[in-house]
């Protein structure tokens, strides 16, 4: 529902209460048009177009890590620029030769990621997965004392619409007396959000849970692609390692936290048995407002349903709200070592599943671990990913009273392994 007394933009696209970017959202991204050996240079989604930052003068270079590192004052500067350039209609004729349509655009992974690390602040998540090796004691005795995290593979973070080629890996079944090597069988997606880091803190010097989201520039959908076939064999006793490292896909828009405030809602709300957060982890006010109510879906479009011109499937919908631990509680854990993050890192938010089978976040949940395959449109059954299907993520924050704001698609289609 649109808020009354909201200024309308003049891009008549981004008034249409459907779009994924109203001028209440101004997410940014890096793009050229489509064709072109232009430099890519960062742009702003504004219904179905996208603004030239160059416009306003700004020349952000192949990446938006400069702008990331300027902090939150110049963001919030920005914001109100571009608030003007695209809402005050004497402003169009100026401005208007500045958009390219998205359908032309060509879209990158917006920032440098330097690092990436994921968390695993899906309670729902970690409690399903958790019933299937443990049944009795399904959350690991850490889990509600440390965000749990591990450290993830920068350079194979990609853009919505990249291709994700199925892994080779080694693998062994449990009743095989040894593993071989071979395509993974069992390949699956993670639904996550993925947190861009603005400036970063020194070495040495913890953000501290207070502080922590001044370090954070914004947000964007993220698919922590598993093979788990792989990642069974391997994990122990360090974690996943090549079973996640072949691909994890972004999408191309950062939604500030400036356009994500009215969709702050409170942190994990804890039983009587749970443990209060170590001080260091413990903030009233994030308690009360720490959450952010990001609602994010996936669906699935296999090679047959496409040929049979049907839509996507609806596999699951959650929300970020059924998050154990706040964006500012995993800030304020990992740099409480005294490890400095810095601009253009990504923090995963893990997995985030809802506490109902519809909010499963994987296949694993969704089919039980392979045992229960889901019936899709047209007849196919799946128990994991299988070549040719499109996995897609989208996400969206409503509210009544406010606009709505989205954060367009982190897609990615599953292509064969490559032959040994
Ligand atoms: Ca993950």
């Amino acid at each position: 529902m649109r808020k009354i007394g909201t200024v309308p933009s003049w891009v008549e696209s981004a008034n249409d209460p459907a779009t994924d970017f109203p001028i209440q959202n101004l997410p940014f991204g890096v793009f050229r048009r489509k064709g072109t050996k232009e430099a890519p240079r960062g742009g702003v989604a504004i219904g179905d177009q996208v603004f030239d930052l160059a416009a306003l003068g700004l020349k952000t270079g192949p990446n938006l890590n400069k702008l990331a590192a300027a902090g939150r004052p110049a963001w919030k500067q920005l914001r109100k620029v571009l608030t003007l350039a695209l809402s005050d209609p004497k402003k169009a004729k100026r401005f208007a030769k500045h958009l390219v349509p998205m359908k032309k655009a060509e879209l990158f992974v917006p920032v440098q990621v330097g690092d990436y690390s994921d968390f695993y602040t899906g309670i729902y998540h970690a409690h399903a997965i958790g019933k299937m090796f443990r049944p009795d004691a399904p959350l690991l005795p850490n889990y509600k004392w440390v965000p749990i995290g591990y450290h993830g593979r920068a350079s194979s973070v990609v853009v919505s619409g990249t291709p994700v080629v199925r892994p080779n890996g080694q693998t062994k079944a449990p009743d095989a007396a040894a593993p071989g090597f071979g395509p993974a069988k069992r390949l699956d997606y993670e639904v996550e959000l993925g947190f861009v880091i603005g400036p970063g803190n020194a070495l040495g010097k913890p953000a501290g849970i207070r502080r922590a989201l001044d370090h954070v520039f914004g947000v964007v959908l993220l698919n922590d692609w598993s093979a788990r076939d792989i990642q069974a064999w391997e994990y122990q006793p360090l974690g996943p390692f090549l079973a996640k490292s072949f691909a994890t896909t972004i999408s191309p828009w950062i939604v500030t936290l400036e356009a994500l405030e009215p969709f702050r809602c409170p942190a994990f709300q804890r039983t009587g048995e749970d443990p209060r957060p170590l001080p260091y982890l413990a903030d009233e006010a994030d308690q009360q407002r720490g959450g952010y109510d990001i609602g994010t879906q996936m669906l699935l479009s296999s090679a047959k349903m496409r040929a049979a011109k049907l839509p996507p499937a609806l596999l699951s919908r959650c929300t970020f709200r059924d998050s154990y631990w706040t964006l500012a509680q995993m800030v304020a854990h990992q740099t409480s070592n005294g490890c400095n993050l810095q601009p253009g890192d990504l923090l995963g938010s893990g997995t985030i599943s809802g506490p109902t089978p519809d909010g499963a976040g994987s296949m694993m949940e969704l089919t039980m671990g392979g045992k229960s395959p889901i019936h899709l449109p047209g007849g196919e059954r799946r128990a994991f990913l299988e070549d040719g299907d499109l996995v897609i993520q989208r996400g969206r924050c409503e509210k009544e009273g406010e606009v709505s704001i989205g954060f367009g698609e982190a897609a990615g289609l599953v292509k064969p392994a490559l032959s040994l």
